[in-house]
């Protein structure tokens, strides 16, 4: 039997492969980033071509460093970012221009519209998200709408729409030479476009986008025995191995960190920050700001829900801070920085660059730094940055214990900024919990890894995966109930001053 599960993880930020034993141990990866690409304020695009490119690059490298080849991989897994939208032409496989990516605001007036005239509480309802430009739905009707010949070739079905899942998986199975056009339950969850129940394409929700069905691809389970292809011996892996398990990289985060009860959840930290919580087989409805999503579906086991509390800027603002403001020189300085000063001397730094995500969904508020005097430093305006990822977190965790009436014992995180000492521990400071990091910090790629490895009996079981989860570190909350409410109580007047701030014509 072969010894080992691959995994294919496309990031926003770069793609990359790994390969993990039957123990959950790495034993390769390879990675590269591919361009952002910001045309104009608010827009956010990736080249599709290039990130194909860079998914066989990463491919290749790992295993030629290594010296595995495909016959000793059992799976493959796939996990990507979510909501970036990708057209492209079957028969000859260029994309209509770049993928517009899921932090890219340019649908804002249609995203304003669906709440104006009642679609956007059937969207609620249907497809458990709040209108906002976050989802694919209106990315799809915006290349349809603005880029020449897309709509006449999508009714005639020439042109097709994938996230980069699909785009991928496209490639990989063989592309204009037969290639399989399908995604998973969790990624079609972040389009707008299905519903919650049936887990198909729903044509009322369609017709609100003014979108072909036909350019979409089948929905399939995340974990999936039938597979989602065989990969080509003419492609990166040389050979064929099986295409298992496709998962959107929040929940595979959310597999990777073994959230299989209702009630378990993790938080991840990267460019943005998604908390998501194990609701079981039940589909429960936010009242309080957050997403109701597919967590997993495995074969034909029922499907498992969420809550997501998805924040748009977190990591990113770290990235700010070392591109756009100069003040630091690499994300992990940010915490020496902050660390030159014991509190944020006053200063709130509200994000709110792509607007604000949960549990706010205003997308016309833009970012703020509050509470400046002569007194305030660079190393305020670094501690400022670190406590509004935790306290954007914190206002997810509030909304979700609201919502959900789990009251949460312990953080489970990961994630770039989870490597950030100073940023956990005033993490378990403002929410007044433990926060917890896993040995194994890539639980993305390692869900993708495990539900491709579940589906081929790889692992035979989930609690067969219990034992490969292990704490690294624990942070222990410090500061006193009075610090936590005087901070929080600063955080949400700093909140109510960025939403607005953009007009609504
Ligand atoms: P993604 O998968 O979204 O690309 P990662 O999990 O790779 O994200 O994390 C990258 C993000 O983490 C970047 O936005 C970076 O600014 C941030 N980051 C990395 N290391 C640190 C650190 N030590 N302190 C704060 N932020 C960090």
């Amino acid at each position: 039997m072969s010894s080992y599960i691959g995994a294919i993880d496309q990031g926003t930020t770069s793609t990359r492969f790994m390969v993990f034993d039957h123990d959950g141990n790495e034993v390769a990866r390879h990675q590269l980033e591919h361009e952002q690409i910001m045309p104009r304020p608010g827009w956010v695009e990736h080249n599709p071509t290039e990130v194909w490119e860079r998914t066989r690059a990463v491919i290749e490298s790992a295993l030629t460093k290594t010296g595995l080849r495909a016959a000793d991989l059992a799976a493959v897994g796939l996990t990507n970012q979510r909501e970036t939208t990708v057209v492209w032409n079957r028969h000859t496989g260029r994309p209509y221009g770049n993928a517009i990516v899921w932090q890219d605001t340019r649908t804002d007036r249609i995203a304003a519209a669906l709440d104006a005239d009642g679609r956007g509480d059937i969207i609620r309802r249907k497809a458990g998200l709040p209108p906002a430009t976050y989802f694919a739905a209106g990315k799809l009707q915006w290349i349809l709408d603005n880029v020449d010949g897309v709509r006449a070739a999508a009714e005639a079905g020439d042109a097709v729409f994938g996230t980069m899942d699909t785009w991928l998986l496209w490639h990989l199975t063989g592309g204009v030479d037969g290639g399989v056009h399908v995604t998973d339950v969790t990624n079609a969850s972040r389009t707008m476009l299905m519903d919650l129940e049936t887990l198909d394409w729903d044509d009322e929700l369609l017709s609100f986008f003014d979108i072909p069905r036909l350019m979409l691809p089948r929905i399939r389970p995340s974990g999936n025995p039938a597979l989602y292809g065989v990969t080509r011996a003419d492609g990166p892996f040389q050979g064929e191995v099986k295409l298992a398990g496709v998962l959107g990289d929040q929940q595979a985060a959310t597999v990777g960190q073994l959230c299989f009860r209702p009630g378990e959840a993790k938080n991840t930290y990267g460019t943005g920050n998604f908390l998501l919580l194990n609701t079981g087989h039940e589909l429960v409805r936010s009242e309080h700001g957050l997403l109701t999503t597919l967590a997993y579906q495995f074969g034909d086991a029922k499907p498992v829900y969420a809550l997501e509390g998805s924040i748009a800027v977190t990591g990113s603002a770290v990235q700010w801070l070392r591109d756009q403001l100069g003040i630091i020189s690499g994300a992990a300085q940010s915490e020496s920085l902050a660390a030159q000063v014991s509190d944020n001397g006053g200063v709130y730094f509200v994000p709110a660059f792509s607007g604000l995500f949960a549990p706010y969904w205003r997308s016309d508020a833009r970012g703020a730094l509050l509470g400046l005097s002569r007194y305030s430093t660079n190393a305020h305006v670094a501690r400022a940055t670190l406590e509004a990822i935790c306290y954007q977190t914190r206002d997810v965790v509030e909304a979700m214990t609201a919502d959900s009436g789990v009251e949460l014992g312990v953080l489970r995180v990961d994630g770039g900024v989870t490597g950030n000492k100073l940023c956990m521990q005033l993490q378990a400071d403002i929410l007044g919990v433990p926060v917890s990091r896993p040995v194994v910090a890539e639980t993305t790629a390692l869900g993708a890894a495990y539900a491709a490895g579940l589906s081929v009996g790889f692992w035979n079981s989930t609690d067969e995966l219990e034992r490969n989860w292990q704490e690294d570190q624990r942070w222990e909350p410090g500061w006193t109930d009075e610090q936590r409410a005087t901070g929080y109580a600063g955080w949400q007047k700093a909140v109510s001053r960025t939403v607005g701030w953009i007009d609504a014509n």
